[in-house]
């Protein structure tokens, strides 16, 4: 009899699957406390975007489970000092997703993973946490371990507060630390501008900015979302929209990075709707009316100098593309 000490896949199985996984921006985003564990309690409304990572898995027969490779993709939008910034060892959090599948599989071999890296690092957007979300998914193919959503998520939310949505997608309300989530009636696109810095934001350093600018008052749990903005999104109302946004990390964003405020204004100033920092920053989101607008507004954005692109949301969680 062969020796064959890890799987090989069975004809059925695929060898190679691709996943992709949309990045997040927050339409409204309240932050209480801090918690023991040192997460804070958060009441967000979520929205995918149609700026997406991909994650491809490539099977490696024969080769033991825990041999997790990682490389990022050719056709990665991001400039190559922004892409330094992701790490190509056991911390990335792809690599530490399929670890997690691979850990629970019976039928777990080794697995390359490649990233096509658009969701700006550090930015705000969740980017780290939809490659986590797009590995699970792949892996779970490539192994066919038959978990299910559900169960990915419980998984993926131990690596991260934001993986949970990148699986889901679409519109949610997100309270604890932003993993619990009910998802949101959202039936229409919505049109934004997605302006980006060439700088990251840790997430820690905003959350503690925002503690510091708090330090004399303890802000209560925030347990639910201001009803307005739902009622927005379920009408696909835009308008309506721009007045219920809003981040409590804005200012702690603004506080580290000024340069954030002349975005803010800039996209005031040129017909934004509305404009805000998504998440910690420093990516700002901006609203529009429809796409005629979003693309005009990025372009004269553009034209002013920043890195400007228009997207859609709600759009759908981590999806299988080829298999
Ligand atoms: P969030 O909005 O969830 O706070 P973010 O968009 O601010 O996240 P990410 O781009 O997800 O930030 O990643 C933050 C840090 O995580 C990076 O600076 C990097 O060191 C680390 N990291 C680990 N894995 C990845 C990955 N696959 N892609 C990007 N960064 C990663």
């Amino acid at each position: 009899m062969s020796e064959q000490p890890w799987a090989v896949p069975a004809a059925s199985s695929p060898t190679r699957v691709s996943v992709r996984a949309p990045g997040k921006i927050n339409a409204s985003f309240r932050v209480g406390p801090p918690r023991p564990d040192g997460y804070h309690y958060v009441a967000s409304v979520y929205l995918a975007v149609s700026l997406y990572e991909e994650v491809t898995a490539t099977a490696k027969p024969g080769t033991p489970p825990d041999d997790i490779t990682v490389g990022i993709g050719p056709h990665s939008t991001l400039s190559a000092a922004a892409l330094a910034g992701v790490p190509l060892d056991g911390s990335n959090l792809a690599v530490r997703a399929a670890a997690l599948v691979a850990g629970i599989s019976q039928g777990a071999c080794g697995v390359h993973l490649e990233i096509t890296k658009r969701v700006p690092i550090a930015g705000g957007m969740g980017g780290g946490s939809a490659d986590a979300a797009a590995a699970l998914v792949a892996c779970e193919a490539l192994w066919n371990t038959g978990l299910s959503r559900e169960e990915l998520s419980l998984l993926g939310s131990g690596l991260g507060a934001d993986v949970p949505f990148a699986l889901l997608g679409g519109a949610a309300v997100g309270l604890g630390v932003g993993d619990r989530l009910t998802p949101a009636l959202a039936p229409d696109p919505l049109h934004w501008v997605l302006v980006q810095a060439d700088y990251g934001l840790p997430t820690p350093a905003v959350y503690g900015k925002l503690d510091e600018l708090r330090a004399d008052r303890r802000p209560a749990e925030p347990r639910h979302v201001d009803p307005h903005i739902l009622a927005a999104l379920r009408a696909g109302n835009a308008r309506d929209l721009a007045g219920t946004l809003g981040n409590d990390l804005q200012a702690a964003a603004l506080a580290l990075a000024p340069g954030l405020a002349g975005v803010l204004d800039a996209g005031r100033d040129l017909g934004a709707l509305a404009a805000v920092v998504s998440g910690s920053g420093p990516t700002v989101a901006m609203l529009a009316a429809d796409a005629g607008h979003a693309g005009a507004l990025a372009a004269a954005l553009a034209d002013a100098g920043h890195n400007a692109l228009t997207a859609t949301g709600p759009v759908h969680g981590a999806s299988i593309i080829t298999k």
